[in-house]
């Protein structure tokens, strides 16, 4: 298992959907659970305060045995899945439903579909909204869930944990919503649990016995995150927050709860950023939910709060790495940031997470710290429990700063890409440095740090950009040795292709890449085709044999060690990395400046060994593999970069 896994895992913040007119429908519900069959029976008792036609969907392997409206029997036929029921005018009605099923079995291969019901020996999973509860058509309910377990099984549910109390061969355990939610989703297996108070909030972790060494670890760790963002935003939304065990390979975050594959919880990143990310997930995504049809908000702001705020360093290297993803987006692929509204794919992520974090980093630069936090707590305090847009934020940070920000949320929000910065001249005469920077258009206003280094230590500065070319002057106080354009990478901006090296993401992002295999029998050949749309967003055009790519096309090149090694000069590729694996890949252009990724393994073994590894070292230059262990990685050296000037001490120009 690798960091990956949790990249590849969605992260459903999910929505805390608005009600509806009216009340909307509150749901009783007894749940029984029995595992060793994966046979649950539900009787689901439905008060809804409206008439006329309702939908009424239950999953597919759920069967209805019994309907009853205010308590009469109505015939199975009125109620067809998907068909729904016909209630007089005037509510409120109540609704009984009994159902019973056999969960979906658990299938070692889950794709990525997280959607539906599933259930083994190690765990239950039944996901809000895939119809475990009667579907009334409805965003958001309220709701008391009542959940009968045998030992060693124990259950949970998103919402408020009421009560508990041990059965003669199990547990009872009361979940409620008091005031409307997204529909419950409901998790049970054998855990163990281990319980903290951190103020008013109650901690658990279900875990599965091969975890339950971790729970103090992750229960210490929740509750440092929580107090934090307390601090910071505003009081935790919710009465709980628990960890719980996933036999699935997942990392997902739910209102009161994170679900995290089992295996997962024993990587180092997962007990800090990845929780952190999860726990804020509380108060961005979840209490404050997304108002999805003006932008996705809330991944942005959470990776900027948790994941940049956790990083060393200041956060510069993530924001390099947000920077270098960026460039390595086609222009054709890259989309306004009010247009993006859940990750489906690659491209979407780096502007949804990277450049809207980017976004917060540069409002924080423009307001204060003081405004920032200000603006985020009053943000967080008039949508707790609703939801809000960008034009919230907007707002919010209007009246924390005193300023008018429209001219930064409209160049950031509505128009794709990002500048480009060049430094075009640079000198230093009479205590002055002077120096011409240009951006391309369309112009943006930037505040652009800019750092020059002296004998007597860094000076750093701030200049703001408004037009397409300006020159600078600054006085210093010490003879210059260096001057250094956004060093520490606060503007988003697109990289200079000097300034960033080749990475494998050039080409897995590409819309149109080409692709081709050197070499190898046929099942190398078969092995190739399959990395080949696993390392992709779109599926790569392969080149006749033979064939070499021209100019143009991002080019994917798969083979074995020698002949690809063969190629790589004969194309005026840098050679693979030096440190000897089984397999490797590279990054690197051609002479031309199309992106190339190259692949060399030893055999069809280690070229499978790549299929679930290699697919996230996107960000890196190279990567080399012995079987399907990463054991070495990294990035190529720049050589100069163009937005630096080194002075020698004397030197005046
Ligand atoms: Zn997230």
């Amino acid at each position: 298992m690798t960091r990956a896994l949790l990249i590849v895992a969605m992260c459903l913040a999910a929505v805390a959907a608005a009600a509806a007119d009216g009340a909307p429908p509150h749901h009783d519900a007894e749940i029984t659970y029995r595992a060793g069959g994966r046979n649950l029976q539900i009787i689901d008792r439905i008060l809804i305060d409206r008439g006329g036609r309702i939908a009424l969907r239950v999953a597919p392997w759920l069967t209805i045995s019994s309907i009853k409206l205010g308590g009469k029997p109505i015939s199975l036929q009125d109620s067809l899945q998907g068909s729904g029921i016909d209630l007089p005018t005037d509510g409120p009605h109540q609704i009984d439903i009994a159902m019973q099923g056999i969960v979906p079995a658990l299938d070692a291969k889950i794709h990525g579909d997280i959607h539906g019901a599933v259930a083994s020996d190690a765990g239950l999973y039944l996901p809000g909204g895939s119809g475990w509860l009667a579907d009334t058509g409805d965003d958001a309910m309220t709701y008391r869930l009542t959940v009968t377990t045998k030992a060693p099984y124990r259950a949970i549910a998103t919402g408020w944990l009421e009560g508990e109390t041990a059965t003669s061969d199990g547990h009872e355990v009361t979940i409620s919503a008091k005031r409307p939610m997204e529909p419950p989703s409901l998790f049970a297996g054998p855990y163990r649990v281990t319980e903290r108070r951190a103020g008013n909030v109650r901690l658990r972790t279900y875990f599965h016995a091969d975890g339950a060494a971790l729970a103090n670890t992750y229960l210490d760790q929740a509750a440092r995150f929580i107090s934090d963002y307390q601090r910071d935003i505003g009081v935790y939304p919710y009465g709980d927050f628990h960890i719980v065990s996933a036999p699935l390979p997942v990392g997902l975050g739910f209102p009161s709860l994170t679900y995290v594959g089992r295996r997962v919880l024993h990587l180092p990143f997962m007990r800090g950023r990845s929780l952190a990310h999860e726990v804020l997930h509380s108060w961005w995504g979840n209490a404050v939910g997304v108002d999805y049809a003006s932008g996705n908000w809330a991944e942005g702001l959470t990776t900027y709060m948790a994941d940049h705020a956790l990083a060393g360093d200041g956060g510069a290297e993530m924001r390099l790495g947000w920077l270098r993803d960026f460039a390595a987006l086609p222009e054709n692929r890259n989309t306004s940031v009010r247009t993006f509204v859940t990750k489906t794919h690659r491209a979407t992520q780096v502007i949804g997470y990277g450049k809207v974090a980017m976004i917060f980093h540069m409002l924080r630069a423009e307001v204060g710290d003081v405004a920032f936090r200000r603006a985020i707590a009053a943000f967080y305090k008039s949508h707790t429990f609703g939801t809000a847009g960008w034009r919230d934020i907007e707002a919010a940070f209007t009246k924390a700063s005193e300023r008018d920000l429209g001219w930064f949320f409209a160049q950031w929000l509505d128009r794709p890409g990002a500048p480009r910065l060049e430094l075009l001249t640079a000198g230093f005469k009479e205590g002055r440095v002077r120096f011409r920077l240009r951006q391309t258009t369309p112009v943006y206003t930037i505040k652009v740090p800019v750092v020059i280094d002296t004998a007597d230590g860094a000076r750093r500065f701030a200049v703001t950009m408004t037009e397409t070319e300006q020159e600078f002057s600054l006085e210093l106080d010490a003879a210059p040795s260096r001057l250094r354009i956004d060093p520490g990478f606060e503007v988003f901006r697109r990289l200079l292709p000097s300034e960033s090296p080749p990475i494998l993401r050039d080409v897995a992002l590409a819309a149109n890449p080409v692709a081709a295999v050197v070499g190898g029998d046929t099942p190398f050949r078969a092995a190739a085709a399959e990395l080949m749309q696993r390392l992709t967003d779109a599926a790569p055009q392969l080149l006749p044999a033979g064939s070499l790519p021209g100019d143009g096309a991002p080019a994917l090149l798969i083979g074995v060690d020698t002949d690809m090694r063969r190629l790589a000069k004969q194309l005026g590729l840098r050679p693979p990395p030096r440190r000897k694996g089984t397999a490797c890949a590279w990054a690197d252009r051609l002479p031309s400046g199309q992106p190339v990724y190259a692949v060399a393994a030893r055999d069809t073994n280690a070229l499978k060994a790549l299929f679930r590894g290699l697919p996230h070292y996107g960000r890196r230059s190279y990567v080399v593999f012995k079987g399907s262990r990463a054991i070495g990685k990294g990035m190529w050296p720049i050589k100069i970069n163009p937005l630096e000037r080194k002075w020698s001490i004397h030197e005046s120009n």
